[in-house]
Formats: structure tokens, C-alpha cells, sequence
């Protein structure tokens, strides 16, 4: 709305009698409220009463009384009790409409009143006020029916909008109040699963330890009892010497009195076994060890899950495939190679899959690329077409990563989703959760995430491959199935 501010009487202005000021708002409209005590009016007075900044203010006096009572009232005319028509404003300050103080004034000679204040003026004298008949207008514009009804729309209106703005705001924080359950929910759940799978290594570091302790122990037992035993025997041995000894005393003693014929009864000597070696070398070795790296390995094994030990299935393999005779290595070959004819077989696409399949829980492999500059991995299911030419994607039942051109990286979605990988990795690690349907790719060289997918397989699915027909120029290099202890060891 347009605010209209009355202009200040400057302070320089002379100014009778008393006055006070302050501004106040009428719809909308900040006005300077200005009350002067009329009666104290001079003649000099007069002279100001005509500047337009004294008609300001008087216009502002006008509705002075009550401001924030009805504006309408206070430009209602005392004489006609409706609303100014051209209202004018004689020297006291007091407004009408110009036709009822003309018709009030008429047929008088000589001096007027005001019919208000009785204030007598010599002549009848009166200013149009334009800033009054401004106000008029404005307050019968704004108190037509049409406006109000206008206005009570309007209102309506922004009432419900705001209603409407509100219950938007207020289903916004309940849904951020529901996102922040859902991350204390989801924050808690992985919070215990990280904890679950490092409980399993500490109670297999813990298992381990227990395990070698006791070995220590009981071979510190049979080192100690073997020397026990020999201490022992060597204490039999010197009571039984001791016994002889006074024997043989007694029978030396008696022979001053009595033929001595034999000698006396002697108990047999026990025979002393060598004395047990400890041989502090033999004892030590198998704790003087590398232990943390033999633990290492023996943990490696139990790892949940660790890197599975895969072999290519040559039934499943294209026939330009050639698979290595431990089947863990398989390149493309110019050469058709005669196979058995077999229904797992790839005929279209240059595929082939490991020999295990995976239905439930969770399983991680390494693959082994090199530099490659072309392939395709990552898990099919047991129903995919071989005998189409497919564009592998999760809705044909593959979930891959694949390498293009030596450094164009993407995941196998439909379309390709271009992957920003920094290094060219050589070996890939592919983790499969078929119970959260998981299939997620990382740099084996340093476990970084490339690419994961969260709509992945159900049912059955095998490792996938595809070596690709790449620049024959070259010898290819084949894909490698790495197991372990090579996945543990290298790199
Ligand atoms: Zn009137
Ligand atoms: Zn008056």
C-alpha cells in the first residue's frame, strides 16, 4: 500500500500558543498529529495559518482527536454529518464542506463564526484544504462497498494462502523430522553392523590368541614335568643312597663286636635318566615368529567375506574365449574354439562366467585387468539370454562396470552412467549382498567405492565377464580370477 507521510512544520516556523506533536498511522498513512490550542491565535498566526506546511498540519489536526478511533468521523462535516464535500478549513482550524459553511454563512453581513468553536472572523474567509480533500476521497474510496468487498476477498485470500503456506511449512518439518528419524534409524542399523564385523575380528583375534596362550602353556607344562619328573628321580635316588649309607654304617659299626659274614641288605639304586634337555631355541621359535602377519593369514581365511576363490566356467564361455587349464585366466582369441555344445553357452556376446553362483549372502572376488584397454564385469544373473546380442543392463539381468578406450569408465545402467575414475585401477573388486541386493565395484588396489548398485539381483546369479574383442595388434591380456594367498599377499 502507498504510505503517504504528512510533511513536518519546519522548527523555524513561529508557532503560538500551545501545541504538541506525534506522528500516528491511519490506514496505513503515517501522519503527523499537530494539536494547537486555536484560541491562542494572533495575527501573525494567521499569516501561518495560510503556508502550505501549517495546512499539513492542519490537515493532519483534522483527524487529531482520536487517531485511532474512525477516521471517517473526524472527516465527517459538524454540520451536515456526512463526509466533507470540498472541504475547507476556516483560520480556527476547523473543517467543512464548502457548500454547508456558504450555505451556513449566507445572508450574514459584516462578521462570522465558525460554527464549531464560535470564533468570530471579520470576514468569511476560508482555505481550500486539497490534503483533507484528498483524505476524503481517499476514505470514501475506501469505505465503498465494492472496496470492502474487494478487500474482505483479498483478505480471504491471503488468509488462506498464508493457511495453505502454513501447512506446507509444517508437512516440511514433518518430513525433515521424519529424514532425521530415518538417519538416526539408518545411522543406528550400519552403527551395529560396523560394530557386528568388527566384533567378528576381535573374537577371531581374541579366538587366535587364546589358541596360541594355551599352546604356550601346555608346552611350557610338558617342558616343566619333564624336568619335574627328572627332579624327583633325583630326589628317590638320594634317600635311597642315604639309606644304604647309614646301612653300611650301622653294619661298620657292628663289626667291633660281631663277625661281620656279609655285607648288609642294600635297597637297589634307582637308575638316574639323563637329565631332560630345555632347549630354549626349539621353545621359543614358534612365538619368536612374525606372529601378527601368521595371525594376519589365518584371519584372512575366516574374513565374512573374503575374496572368493572363483574359476571360469568354460561351458558358459564364447567360443573366441580361451580359458587357462587351472581356468582362471580367459582372453579372446581370434580363433573360434570347437566347444561342446552346451545351453549355458554365450553365442552372441564375447561372455563367459565363474563356475559359482550366488543366491544368498555375501560374497567379494578380484578380478584382475592389468591394462586392458576394453571389459565388462560384474554379475549376471542364471537366467540372462546367451544366445541374444544384449545391451547388459540391471533390466537384462547384468549389473557391470565396464572400461571403453583404456580411461572411459562407466557403470552398466541404461543408458551408461560415465564413472570420474582418477587411476586406471588393474584389479577390480566386486562385492555382491544379494540379501540387501547390493553389487558395488572397488579399486582392489586401494578399496576405493567406484560404483555401486542398490537395485541389484534377485534369484541366482554368477560372476561376469567379458573380455571384449579388443586392438589385435597387441597379444591381449587375459582377466584373471585372483585367489588367495595372491589377493592377500600382492599389491
Ligand atoms: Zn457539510
Ligand atoms: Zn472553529
Amino acid at each position: 500500500m502507498r504510505s503517504t507521510r504528512v510533511r513536518r512544520v519546519p522548527k523555524q516556523q513561529p508557532r503560538q500558543g500551545s501545541e504538541s506533536r506525534r506522528d500516528f498511522e491511519v490506514f496505513g498513512h503515517t501522519f503527523l498529529q499537530v494539536t494547537y490550542n486555536t484560541f491562542a491565535f494572533t495575527s501573525s498566526v494567521w499569516t501561518h495559518f495560510w503556508q502550505p506546511s501549517t495546512m499539513a498540519a492542519a490537515a493532519a489536526a483534522v483527524v487529531a482527536k482520536s487517531p485511532k478511533g474512525s477516521l471517517r468521523e473526524d472527516l465527517t462535516c459538524a454540520i451536515c454529518c456526512d463526509l466533507f464535500r470540498e472541504p475547507v478549513m476556516l483560520a480556527c482550524m476547523h473543517h467543512f464542506c464548502k457548500p454547508c459553511i456558504s450555505r451556513y454563512w449566507r445572508g450574514t453581513q459584516g462578521p462570522v463564526t465558525c460554527p464549531q468553536c464560535r470564533k468570530e472572523f471579520s470576514s468569511k474567509q476560508f482555505q481550500t484544504n486539497y490534503l483533507v480533500t484528498a483524505m476524503v476521497e481517499k476514505v470514501r474510496a475506501t469505505t465503498s462497498d465494492t472496496y470492502i468487498k474487494n478487500l474482505e476477498k483479498q483478505l480471504k485470500e491471503t488468509l488462506e494462502s498464508h493457511r495453505q503456506k502454513k501447512e506446507d511449512v509444517i508437512n516440511s518439518i514433518r518430513r525433515d523430522k521424519d529424514k532425521m528419524d530415518t538417519i538416526k534409524r539408518f545411522g543406528a542399523d550400519l552403527e551395529a553392523r560396523v560394530k557386528g564385523e568388527f566384533r567378528a575380528l576381535y573374537q577371531m583375534l581374541h579366538d587366535e590368541e587364546t589358541c596360541v596362550l594355551e599352546q604356550l602353556r601346555r608346552e611350557q607344562e610338558e617342558e616343566l614335568e619333564k624336568v619335574q619328573r627328572h627332579l624327583e628321580a633325583m630326589e628317590m635316588a638320594v634317600r635311597e643312597l642315604e639309606d644304604n649309607m647309614r646301612a653300611l654304617q650301622q653294619a661298620s659299626g657292628a663289626t667291633e663286636n660281631v663277625m661281620l659274614t656279609e655285607l648288609p641288605q642294600l635297597r637297589s639304586c634307582v637308575l638316574v635318566d639323563v637329565a631332560p634337555e630345555f632347549d630354549t631355541n626349539a621353545f621359543s621359535n614358534k612365538y619368536l615368529a612374525p606372529l601378527q602377519y601368521i595371525t594376519w593369514r589365518k584371519m584372512f581365511k575366516s574374513l565374512e567375506p573374503g575374496p572368493s576363490p572363483l574359476t571360469f566356467d568354460v561351458d558358459t564361455a564364447h567360443p573366441n574365449i580361451q580359458v587357462s587349464r587351472d581356468k582362471t585366466a580367459a582372453v579372446e582369441c581370434d580363433v573360434m574354439i570347437p566347444h561342446t555344445d552346451h545351453n549355458k553357452r554365450f553365442l552372441q556376446c564375447v561372455n563367459i562366467l565363474a563356475a559359482q553362483g550366488f543366491q544368498s549372502g555375501r560374497h567379494y572376488w578380484e578380478v584382475e585387468v592389468g591394462s586392458k584397454p576394453k571389459w565388462d564385469l560384474g554379475v549376471a544373473s542364471e537366467a540372462v539370454d546367451r544366445q541374444a546380442r544384449i545391451k547388459l543392463s540391471p533390466e537384462t539381468g547384468y549389473w557391470t562396470l565396464r572400461l571403453r578406450n583404456g580411461s572411459e569408465y562407466s557403470a552398466g545402467t541404461q543408458p551408461w552412467t560415465r564413472l570420474q575414475i582418477g587411476s586406471s585401477p588393474q584389479r577390480l573388486g566386486v562385492f555382491l549382498d544379494c540379501d540387501e541386493r547390493r553389487v558395488s565395484f572397488y579399486n582392489a588396489g586401494d578399496m576405493s567405492l567406484l560404483y555401486s548398485f542398490t537395485n541389484g539381483p534377485r534369484g541366482k546369479v554368477f560372476p561376469f565377464f567379458s573380455p571384449c574383442i579388443s586392438d589385435r595388434s597387441q597379444k591381449p591380456p587375459p582377466i584373471k580370477l585372483l585367489h588367495y594367498p595372491h589377493v592377500a599377499l600382492s599389491g
